[in-house]
């Protein structure tokens, strides 16, 4: 494969310097290219961010805040930074903005670094059933030094059991609260989640990380209002480069701030800085609220294929841009299944559904989203013949049928080219 013009004059460098390196991004590009990408967590993000990604601001140390950093030199990245904060206050309409999370997991660090000290009560959602490694389990931070409670979804909706919420919140009166998650499809009733934390005087985080980018298009209700403070990737939905952000109300800005630097982080990654400005001004737009509301109807499209196909989703469907699905019903454990569909060029992943038999590195269930097939243009026309592809994947005990699966993943993409030739 030859070298594309989409990596520039920087790439022929890279190739003459470290082949072994040149090669691996273009085996990675084809194969992001040439497959079927459903995990719910990726996205695409643009040519116009990926410049900014990978730019000299990645060599400049700016410890500290615009105007107040801990190095010379930062007049020009402060520009990137401001720029960075002022866009996401007024996309989402908040008091204030940190924009130097390295991740999603260093935001929620920070959130907690803010709000709670070790040993504290965290209120979130199962882990088993949605909730993210961050919200209290017992090989991360937030199991080791907090004491983490746990809601769940109800067994017969599979929706939040809220009454369970307000009861947890009201027998251990934690010092927070954590709304979001990372395989729950449904909308999450954030005013709920105020009027509990109210109730108990505690600190409510919503932990955004999948959905913000359709908060951003506008095609879902924000938890800005709501919320302390809103943690978030800027690299799923929303199609940024890899990292975080935090957003909160105006009485908490000094708190985050100090929380991220100096208490959890040191130096910002200033190209990850200016790459998160670029893709807020992306968002600030028409065609990507188109994009974030046909995510949603895609989504909806593909679980009602899949439902007929034998694969059932989660709650009977999906608000959002991810469908958790359940095997059971064709006898098939989401590690299987993973395994099977990667082998027909589909890349989606293994995951525990509600009230799972099966432990986690096996589960019942896969998860898909359509951040990444809907950058790459498809329509809910399109949604059928996925689905068909997922579960014939899905269903395939010969190797040589999932081959023949993989070249109709093959044909349909090259309908839908991701990263354009120009
Ligand atoms: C993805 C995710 C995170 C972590 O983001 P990283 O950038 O991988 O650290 C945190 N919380 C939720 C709910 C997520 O889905």
């Amino acid at each position: 494969m030859s070298a594309n013009t989409f990596w520039g004059p920087d790439f022929e460098e890279l190739q003459s310097q470290d082949p072994q390196i040149a090669q691996i991004l273009l085996d990675e590009l084809n194969r992001q290219r040439t497959g079927l990408q459903l995990i719910a967590s990726e996205n695409l993000t643009s040519p116009a961010v990926l410049a900014a990604f990978g730019s000299v601001l990645s060599n400049k140390y700016a410890e500290g805040y615009p105007g107040k950093r801990y190095y010379g030199g930062c007049e020009v990245v402060d520009q990137a930074e401001n720029l960075a904060i002022d866009r996401a206050k007024k996309l989402f309409g908040a008091d204030h903005a940190n924009v130097q999370p390295h991740s999603g997991a260093s935001a929620n660090l920070a959130a907690y670094a803010a709000f709670t000290k070790p040993g504290d009560k965290v209120l979130a959602l199962s882990l088993a059933q949605g909730g993210h490694l961050t919200h209290g389990s017992p090989v991360n931070f937030s199991g080791q030094w907090f004491e983490p409670i746990h809601y769940t979804v109800k067994k017969d909706t599979e929706y939040i059991d809220y009454d369970e919420v307000r009861s947890l919140a009201i027998e251990h009166r934690p010092k927070m609260i954590i709304a979001g998650a990372t395989a729950y499809p449904r909308l999450v009733d954030f005013a709920v989640f105020r009027q509990i934390a109210d109730e108990v005087g505690a600190i409510l985080m919503v932990d955004a990380a999948h959905f913000i980018g359709l908060v951003a298009g506008k095609a879902i209700p924000s938890p800005v209002p709501h919320a302390d403070v809103v943690c978030f990737t800027t690299h799923k939905v929303l199609r940024g480069p890899r990292g975080g952000m935090i957003l909160c109300k105006e009485e908490h800005a000094k708190a985050i701030d100090k929380a991220v630097f100096p208490k959890m982080q040191g130096g910002p990654l200033m190209n990850a800085v200016a790459a998160k400005a670029v893709v807020l001004k992306e968002c600030d737009t028409a065609p990507y609220q188109d994009y974030a509301k046909q995510v949603i109807k895609n989504a909806q499209a593909l679980a009602a294929a899949l439902n007929d196909q034998g694969l059932r989703p989660v709650s009977g469907g999906t608000d959002t841009h991810l469908i958790l699905l359940d095997l059971q019903g064709i006898g098939v454990d989401g590690k299987e299944a993973e395994k099977r569909c990667d082998a027909a060029q589909i890349t989606l992943n293994k995951n525990s559904i509600p009230y799972d038999p099966q432990p986690p590195m096996i589960s019942s269930g896969i998860r898909v989203g359509t951040p990444s097939i809907t950058t790459q243009g498809m329509k809910e026309d399109a949604m059928v013949e996925v689905a068909a592809l997922i579960a014939g994947a899905v269903k395939a005990t010969d190797p040589s049928t999932s081959i023949e699966i993989g070249k109709k993943v093959n044909q349909l993409v090259a309908k839908y080219p991701a990263y354009k030739r120009a």
